[in-house]
């Protein structure tokens, strides 16, 4: 693993046909990890209750 200047979020939606999904995202604009969520917002990414994030393919594949 090598550590990112800036903050990204994973998905984590989970047994997305054959595997957990491993999606990654950051925000050239954000600071924290609040800010990419409320950026990628924008994007299609949700947070669920508990903060796991979900990613658009999971999302629209409804693993939640
Ligand atoms: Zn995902």
């Amino acid at each position: 693993m090598t550590a990112a200047s800036y903050p990204v979020i994973r998905c984590d939606g989970e047994e997305n046909l054959g595997g957990p999904c491993d999606a990654e995202i950051g925000h050239p604009d954000a600071v924290t990890a609040t800010d990419v969520r409320r950026l990628r917002a924008a994007d299609g990414w949700h947070t669920r209750p508990g903060g796991r994030d979900i990613c658009p393919e999971c999302w629209k594949d409804d693993i939640r």
